[in-house]
């Protein structure tokens, strides 16, 4: 039986621990939807962080690119398609009423 792990190991830099908390400050900075106070906690990371820096250039580049796609005119069929799909999808995750 082996115990968890020696107390001894300096474990203060885990930059995957890190990256991944800051992944999620990414998304939401992107939508707009961080707090002042994280944006530039976050801003800060990416400045330090090749790889996040990196993704959020990349997640930046898809959004840009979906933008640019929905501003176009979409076919009917595909809009309609788009949405049944959407509206799937939010059903998935409403409980439905009461039966
Ligand atoms: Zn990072």
């Amino acid at each position: 039986m082996s115990g968890p792990e020696p107390g001894g190991t300096t474990r203060a830099t885990d930059p995957v621990g890190q990256c991944a908390d800051f992944l999620q400050g990414i998304v939401y900075l992107l939508d707009n939807e961080l707090a002042a106070a994280d944006v530039s906690a976050v801003r800060t990371h990416l400045d330090s962080c090749n790889p996040c820096s990196e993704t959020y250039d990349l997640q930046r580049r898809v959004k840009e690119l979906v933008a640019r796609s929905c501003a176009e005119t979409a076919p009917d069929d595909l809009r309609l398609r788009v949405r049944m799909l959407c509206r799937e999808i939010s059903a998935e995750r409403v409980v439905p009423p009461g039966s």
